[in-house]
This record gives structure tokens, sequence and C-alpha cells, in this order.
């Protein structure tokens, strides 16, 4: 007799979606000496935002990135800390009337080691003035420090990015 195929529920099935999209990301890490070079030359070039886009995992809910980084074989405490400074971004975010599109790693090959970069995607209301999204734009970085947390180097060149302006 043929055997019935067990059906797998609904967690087992975001798991593999989710090693998937590591999976794919991991093949496709963007290569950190190649990336700076291309970043100096153009850094607006299409190739190099298709580069990011496949180099990235992206997903909606913080309990689907709390997956990923277990993926990525993360000890629990950078778990803790990674969350707790993406969830004050996410906070900080929501809390300005800006909209949280969901959270995101980068994942870039170094060497023989892989780093892995997180950050959020947000979208501004179109009809503020730039001297509100830049204010806006400001506190959200800086809401982990608010929270408890530390800038990343991330964090940080956004902020020098922002002053520019
Ligand atoms: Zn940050």
């Amino acid at each position: 007799m043929e055997k019935i195929p067990e059906i797998k529920n609904e967690k087992e099935i975001l798991l593999k979606e989710l090693q998937k999209k590591v999976l794919f990301a991991m093949e496709n890490s963007l290569d950190l000496e190649l990336m700076q070079l291309k970043y100096i030359l153009n850094k607006d070039d299409k190739e190099i935002s298709d580069m990011i886009k496949k180099a990235t995992i992206t997903v909606e809910t913080i309990s689907e990135f709390r997956l990923i980084l277990k993926i990525l074989a993360r000890s629990d405490e950078e778990i803790q800390d990674i969350l707790a400074h993406e969830n004050a971004h996410a906070n900080k975010t929501e809390t300005l009337g800006v909209e949280h599109l969901g959270y995101n790693i980068i994942i870039i090959k170094k060497g023989d080691d892989y780093l892995f970069q997180p950050f959020s995607e947000k979208c501004t209301p179109e009809e503020w003035s730039e001297e509100k999204k830049k204010e806006a734009a400001i506190q959200i970085v800086l809401a982990p420090e608010e929270y408890g947390n530390k800038l990343s180097s991330g964090d940080i060149e956004e902020l020098k990015n922002l002053w520019k302006i």
C-alpha cells in the first residue's frame, strides 16, 4: 500500500522557505572588495543594486527575522541584541507615521568569512516636506540609543549622510 504523504505543518513550511532565502542570499553574497571598488566607481549603478538585492534576505515580521538569525547560526545573545536593535528602529518608524516595510539582512563575503548586516526598510509619506523627512530619518536612525541599545556602524554612516543634506 502506498504511504500517505505527511502533511507538513505551517511552521515547517515557513522554515523551509526561509532556509531557501538564506541559501540564495549566501550563494549570491557580495564580495566586499569587489563591492567597495564598484561603489567607488559608480554608486548608482543598476548592476550594484541588483547584486545587493540578490544578497539580501527580506522578511516582513520580527518572528520571521528571528528564525532567519537562527538559521544563520547566530548565538542567542547576539540574536537578542539584533532583535532589540532592529525593533527600536521599527518602533520609532511606526511612532512617527512612517511605514515600516520589513527586515533585511545583507550577506557580504570577506575572504572565507561571511558578514551579516541587518537593516530595515521604510517608506516615508510622499507629501512630507524634505525637512520633515530628514528629521524623521534622523530620529529613526538614533532610536536604538533611546531604547538602550547602541548604534551600528551602518547607523553612524547614515547619520553622517543625513547631516550632510
Ligand atoms: Zn541600526
